[in-house]
């Protein structure tokens, strides 16, 4: 993987300078990372447990992250309204004045990311990006270690590739019949593809082979869902060995997508209020 050399953001600095240490920022071990991990939980053995979990997720991403301001926010219960579907674990969500009001926020979250400065009505946005996973992906290292190295590749593409990141949520806000004519599944999904290979490869290396085929089938075997069940079955065939790149199969996906050009206008004419969509342009993208 070499997400480094993509297309780039250029304002690839460090915050650590700028950071109130009196927030409590964390892993000053790990060299040049900006980033917060916040376990939640009464347990003090439980939450000792997840942290460690944790660390050694961040550890094996060590230099690879941007050095943009992370929270890793690990739950101890399951929020319904962050709930995006039956078969989700977790999620990564850019944050800014922008990105921060597209989701209603549980009061311990909306504190932990902004400030609200009275009287002026404006708010400080104390991260660059926030990782959810809610207590029930916690519970065990497996879904945890997996889970979390998936987000951590959302956010390295955010950091590193972000227009190629802007285009791949485009094709997921299509219509449902328009998404079953094109059979398209999330693995089709570049950014998701490559979620799930590195999330795939970062258990390997944590865990183990075997106990990351164990997980695999048996997440496959709950069967959540059929999709969720045939997306466990696609992670199961991943070789982890085979190079991947995400901007090469966006525009390969977009390509597929040609015929649904005016369905694609309109769902980015809807995300243009956001940064990282103003610029773009569909000519770019579906041009063969
Ligand atoms: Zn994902």
């Amino acid at each position: 993987m070499n997400m480094h050399g993509l297309v780039g953001f250029k304002n690839d600095t460090c915050f650590e300078e700028k950071h109130n240490c009196a927030r409590g920022w964390a892993y000053t071990t790990i060299k040049h990372m900006c980033l917060m991990l916040d376990v939640k939980g009464r347990d003090a053995a439980v939450k000792e447990q997840r942290r460690t979990w944790a660390t050694r997720v961040i550890q094996y991403f060590d230099g690879e992250l941007p050095r943009l301001r992370l929270l890793i926010f690990l739950d101890e219960t399951d929020v319904p309204t962050l709930k995006r579907s039956s078969d989700y674990r977790g999620f990564f969500h850019p944050i800014d004045k922008y990105h921060f009001n597209i989701t209603l926020w549980p009061r311990v979250l909306a504190e932990a990311l902004r400030t609200i400065n009275q009287p002026a009505f404006e708010s400080t946005y104390h991260y660059d990006a926030l990782v959810y996973l809610p207590d029930s992906t916690c519970q065990a290292e497996a879904s945890l270690t997996m889970t979390l190295a998936h987000e951590l590749q959302h956010f390295i593409q955010y950091g590193f590739n972000r227009t190629v990141w802007a285009w791949n949520s485009i094709p997921t806000n299509l219509e449902q019949t328009t998404r079953a004519s094109l059979r398209l599944q999330w693995q089709d999904i570049p950014v998701e593809c490559e979620a799930r290979i590195v999330a795939k490869r970062a258990s390997q290396a944590i865990l183990g082979h075997e106990r990351t085929d164990e997980y695999i089938a048996f997440k496959t075997n709950e069967h959540v869902t059929d999709s969720d069940a045939a997306d466990w079955e696609f992670i199961r065939g991943i070789d982890t060995s085979q190079p991947y790149d995400c901007t090469v199969k966006t525009r390969d996906l977009f390509q597929r997508l040609v015929p649904f050009r005016n369905e694609l206008g309109q769902i980015l004419d809807t995300a243009k209020g956001l940064p990282e969509f103003a610029s773009l342009n569909l000519d770019d993208i579906l041009q063969a």
